[in-house]
């Protein structure tokens, strides 16, 4: 994935390996995903994230794998999509809330 620093204008390919985990909050467990421009080393977040939106996530992998095996066994797993597409909402609200939260004016360095 290539990627360009709004700051910069650098332009980079975005490797999995220089994605780092950071804990924005202690009591909460809250986390952000982020990478740095290796330039400016301005920092973009990925996602922020709490206990509660992991499990969802973990969820998410578990369910997905089901319907795989069902439709591998000609099954629909039509259920279970939509407990995923339901899984789904609610983590992309709940994303949009900790970001709300989180990266108020602080993130910017
Ligand atoms: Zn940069």
């Amino acid at each position: 994935m290539k990627t360009m620093c709004n700051e910069c204008r650098y332009t980079f390919a975005l490797k999995e390996e220089s994605i780092e985990t950071e804990c924005v909050d202690n009591d909460r467990k809250i986390e952000r995903r982020l990478f740095k421009c290796p330039n400016c080393g301005h920092k973009y977040t990925i996602l922020i994230s709490d206990p509660q939106m992991r499990d969802m996530i973990n969820q998410r992998a578990v369910i997905r794998d089901r319907i795989r095996i069902l439709r591998e066994h000609n099954f629909t797993g039509d259920e279970l999509a939509e407990q995923d597409e339901d899984l789904k909402n609610e983590i992309w609200e709940r994303a949009q809330q900790l970001k709300e939260e989180y990266e108020k004016g602080s993130f910017t360095e």
